[in-house]
């Protein structure tokens, strides 16, 4: 697709930025609980913690719902993301409670949007799994196993059972689920938190945190907060301060491209009749989903590693962008004429194993971070329980199975994660798919039902 008149952008393409944001902190006060981070996680448990009448400070350096909360791809997943034969090998205790972790986590969102009224064009038409040649399909099938073996569900079918596009031959739908503007959810919880009892203070960034006695102390430009207890849910962020466990967090620069609207009948042509969500199961995956404006959304596929904080407040690679251009022109080739409208990303955390975690550090820090692509859904339902934790002393069972004593991680992932390899795997993906007849594929199905190239 083309991408001559691609509007580069810091923030998101789904929102316009807020027109109210919340007076920076001007000051000292104390507090109970104070969040850091206004993300999906942050907004989260404040929320909780408000509905459990706490005393809730929450710092943001921006305004609430700035970071990938606004900046995603959208799609709510009812299962955890990621290579599930590596992450059985590497972690198969916390895989079934993982499994259970993300279900509930999808049903968590779907319960936020219903109870704080926030209309976020939500289709629970479940996220799926593709595979854009039959080798792919056949680890798809290993996935779905795996998946069904740790206590989940997923349904396995064919491109037509599936109602997937030509340059898929099928893949596994996720029961739970679905996809919405992630831009209007991050929106709504920012207006239900505003609401609520909260203190909610924007550009207010926490340059330090440091223990003193039995407090912590928050320092902002302009004040500084005293509170019993802190959360950090700052997700990529986190590695700004030494408070944090040495490596929870290796950050990623993940870009999402847009494109011009497609007129209804070419879109029909696709035959992409669920308009389901569909992540690929390259190694680093790609993910494409409609929207309610009729364009095609794309994300991830080349990410970028983070090297030093602060992460730069920066737009998408050109390269990049063209790069996932292409890749839309040979997954959909009917399209390839159409224009990337727009191109925005953000900063996402990876786990020291890839799968959520939470933990404490000390009596009175306590953290949260969920990714492995799934975010969305899972960091916000943990840091709700996180928040309950907080409050009764007491772990969910879904906590408890991700809860991390340690006080500082391996540096495997971070070293895993590095440029070169990312670089590595990318280019494997790319053999394989001029390899495995992918490209091939979605033309000689468009071919077969007299629908070419433009
Ligand atoms: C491009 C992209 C596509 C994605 N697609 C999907 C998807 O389709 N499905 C899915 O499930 N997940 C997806 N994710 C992942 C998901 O969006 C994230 O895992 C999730 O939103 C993280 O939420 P968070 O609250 O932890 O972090 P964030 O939303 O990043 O929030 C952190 C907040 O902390 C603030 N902050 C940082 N430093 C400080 C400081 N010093 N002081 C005060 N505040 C600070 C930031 O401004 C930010 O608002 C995607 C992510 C990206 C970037």
């Amino acid at each position: 697709m083309r991408t001559d008149g691609t509007k580069y952008s810091n923030f998101t393409g789904w929102i316009d930025r807020p027109d109210d944001v919340q007076p920076a902190l001007d000051g000292d006060l104390t507090c109970d609980i104070a969040v850091i981070g206004g993300g999906m996680g942050g907004m989260a448990a404040a929320l909780r913690l408000a509905e459990r009448d706490q005393d809730v400070v929450l710092l943001e350096a921006e305004f609430c719902g700035y970071g990938s909360a606004s900046r995603n791809g959208g799609q709510i997943a009812g299962a955890p993301g990621g290579d599930l034969r590596m992450l059985s090998l590497q972690s198969p205790k916390k895989m079934p409670v993982m499994v259970k972790l993300a279900e509930n986590a999808g049903h968590y969102v779907e319960n936020l949007m219903k109870t704080h009224d926030i209309d976020c064009d939500y289709v629970a038409n479940g996220l799926v799994w593709g595979a854009v040649s039959p080798i792919m399909m056949l680890r798809v099938h290993t996935q779905a196993a795996l998946l069904r073996a740790f206590g989940g569900q997923g349904t396995v079918g064919s491109r037509e059972e599936l109602g997937l596009p030509a340059g898929f031959v099928g893949g596994m739908r996720e029961t739970i689920g679905g996809m919405l503007n992630p831009g209007k959810l991050a929106r709504g919880v920012r207006r239900a938190l505003l609401a609520s009892s909260a203190k909610v203070f924007e550009r207010s960034r926490v340059s330090h945190v440091r223990r003193t006695g039995s407090t912590v102390e928050l320092t902002t430009s302009q004040g500084t907060v005293r509170a019993n207890k802190v959360v950090l849910a700052t997700n990529a962020y986190s590695g700004e301060w030494d408070i944090t466990p040495k490596n929870l967090s290796t950050p990623l620069y993940v870009i999402e491209i847009e494109s011009e609207p497609i007129a209804p009948e070419r879109l029909a042509e696709l035959d992409w009749t669920s308009r389901s969500g569909i992540i690929t199961q390259h190694q680093l995956m790609t993910h494409y989903r409609l929207t309610e404006r009729n364009t095609i959304v794309c994300g991830v596929r080349q990410p970028q590693r983070g090297q030093t904080y602060p992460l730069p407040d920066r737009v998408p690679d050109p390269s990049v962008v063209r790069d996932m251009g292409k890749d839309l022109s040979n997954r959909f080739p009917s399209l390839s004429d159409v224009a990337i409208e727009r191109a925005w990303g953000g900063w996402i955390g990876i786990t020291p194993d890839w799968l959520s975690v939470a933990g404490q550090v000390g009596d009175n820090v306590y953290y949260s971070l969920a990714c492995n692509g799934h975010g969305l859904a899972q960091v916000p339902y943990v840091a709700n329980q996180l928040a309950d934790y907080v409050v009764d002393g007491e772990m969910s069972e879904d906590l408890a199975g991700i809860w991390s004593d340690v006080s500082e991680y391996p540096r495997s992932m971070a070293r895993l994660l590095n440029p070169f390899v990312i670089r590595a795997v990318w280019g494997l993906d790319r053999f394989n798919d001029f390899f495995n007849g992918s490209k091939t594929l979605a033309r000689r199905v468009l071919r077969r039902r007299g629908r070419g190239d433009r």
